[in-house]
């Protein structure tokens, strides 16, 4: 080392910035991590959340579930979750009329975990996925060493199905993941369509992984119905968008029970804590309460919809709580920024020309739409 030369120019001689001890493993150094970014004091309408706080009478229930709860809290939480797991198989087969128990149900500290999970049980060959679509899928697809392989999408976003089935035969991916509604574009699938990728995956002796993060909002049937008659069939759901749960990290993956056995071995023992597992199991017994919002939600989205439409916006059709759109007067990064500046925090979603909101509550809407509107000027 020569004797002007600092230790931040030596450091930075990795492109990602890594300093050259640090032993981090060579297909991870160009990754950057998840990030949406968090600000204080805004309308946040970046993460898909639900808007609306929990009522004091839901908050009152929690506390007094985790009353005892917190007394335990020297002893570890049950491993398997059992009760949990039974509530959400009951959750499930309300919504859907399907026949499953506690066995078909893994649930972990929100879908990104169960994502993670099944991950590191089943991604021995590659993870295919058809971009965009959720960002994750492809994070995690790397973390845990599987290659990555980007299938496309039309250019309207929709899922090419014919070439999605060419590719699940060319590569024999051991994971095959599908998002619908798709984040960010909000795009469907019909349950026909599933069905074709479920039976070419099996033909590679893959898993079909439907990401149904926000079936809730959706018209189309859950892919549910169908795991009785492809096993290789996963569905993976969360409490984090229709049902107002962000904060308490829950999902769940409803499939075969081979693979929730197999996520067993995979999974971090005690990875659920007592107190999540208690504020869940109340979280579903008011189940009605928490999804009522869902159709105010639902109708906020097309009311969304039409205003940006009618001020000239281009907007992509969405089944979720979110829309993508373009036709800034210059660009979307341009936008995000003034956005920002106004106090309304969106997303930029790294698709060229785009942006997605959130919807919010029919307050935030409005002030969105507002600001939205003077930048068309
Ligand atoms: C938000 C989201 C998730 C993650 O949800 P958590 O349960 O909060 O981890 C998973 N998949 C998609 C497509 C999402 O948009």
């Amino acid at each position: 080392m020569s004797s002007n030369s600092s230790g931040a120019n030596q450091e930075s001689q990795n492109p990602k910035g890594w300093p050259s001890w640090l032993p981090i493993r060579s297909d991870l150094a160009s990754l950057t991590p998840y990030g949406a970014p968090q600000m204080g004091d805004v309308v946040a309408l970046n993460t898909n959340e639900n808007p609306f706080p929990l009522s004091e009478e839901l908050v009152n229930s929690m506390l007094q579930a985790l009353g005892p709860v917190l007394h335990n809290l020297n002893r570890y939480p049950d491993r398997d979750a059992a009760l949990l797991r039974e509530k959400l198989a009951a959750y499930i087969n309300t919504s859907h009329g399907s026949q499953i128990t506690k066995e078909n149900i893994w649930v972990a500290n929100g879908s990104n975990e169960v994502i993670q999970t099944l991950a590191l049980a089943f991604g021995e060959r590659k993870i295919l996925g058809f971009t965009p679509s959720y960002s994750v899928h492809p994070l995690i697809a790397r973390v845990v060493g599987s290659i990555w392989v980007e299938g496309k999408r039309n250019p309207d976003f929709t899922l090419n199905l014919k070439t999605a089935l060419s590719e699940i035969s060319e590569h024999k991916p051991s994971l095959t993941f599908i998002t619908t509604p798709n984040n960010p574009t909000g795009t469907l699938l019909s349950l026909n369509e599933v069905e074709e990728l479920a039976k070419a995956t099996a033909l590679v002796s893959g898993l079909l992984i439907v990401d149904e993060a926000y079936e809730e909002f959706s018209v189309e049937p859950s892919a549910v119905s169908l795991i009785a008659k492809y096993p290789n069939l996963v569905v993976v759901r969360t409490m984090s968008k229709a049902f107002a749960f962000a904060g308490a990290r829950v999902g769940y993956a409803v499939a075969n029970p081979s693979v929730v056995n197999a996520c067993l071995v995979t999974r971090l023992p005690y990875h659920l804590s007592s107190q999540t597992q208690a504020i869940a199991s109340v979280a579903l017994d008011h189940a009605s309460e928490l999804l009522a919002q869902v159709a105010l939600l639902t109708s906020e989205r097309e009311l969304i919809a039409a205003e940006l439409s009618r001020m000239g916006y281009e907007v992509v059709a969405s089944s979720s709580n979110f829309l993508m759109f373009k036709g800034f007067k210059e660009s979307a990064t341009k936008a995000w920024e003034d956005l920002v500046d106004q106090g309304i925090l969106i997303r930029d979603i790294g698709i060229d020309g785009y942006l997605r909101v959130s919807v919010g509550t029919p307050k935030e809407n409005q002030r969105f739409l507002a600001a939205i509107a003077a930048l068309r000027q």
